[in-house]
C-alpha cells in the first residue's frame, strides 16, 4: 500500500513520463487517462469494487479522496 500512498505504481502516466510508449487511456475502463488517482479513485469498475468490498466488510467507511 506504500507503493500506492507514494505514487510509485507503474501506472501508465508515469510509465509515459519514463519515455515509454505506451497507451495513456485505463487499462481497465479506457475511458481516462490511467494515474494513481484514477486507479484509486474515480475508475468506475473500482468504484465499484471498493462498493463491493464496503458492503461485505460490514463497515462504513467512507469513500477515499484526493
Ligand atoms: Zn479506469
Amino acid at each position: 500500500m506504500w507503493v500506492t500512498n507514494l505514487n510509485r505504481l507503474p501506472t501508465r502516466d508515469r510509465l509515459s513520463s519514463w519515455g515509454m510508449q505506451v497507451p495513456s487511456c485505463c487499462c481497465i475502463c479506457t475511458t481516462e487517462p490511467e494515474s494513481r488517482d484514477h486507479l484509486m479513485l474515480s475508475c468506475p469498475f473500482v468504484l465499484t469494487l471498493w462498493a463491493e468490498i464496503r458492503i461485505r466488510l460490514r463497515c462504513g467507511v467512507p469513500n477515499f479522496s484526493t
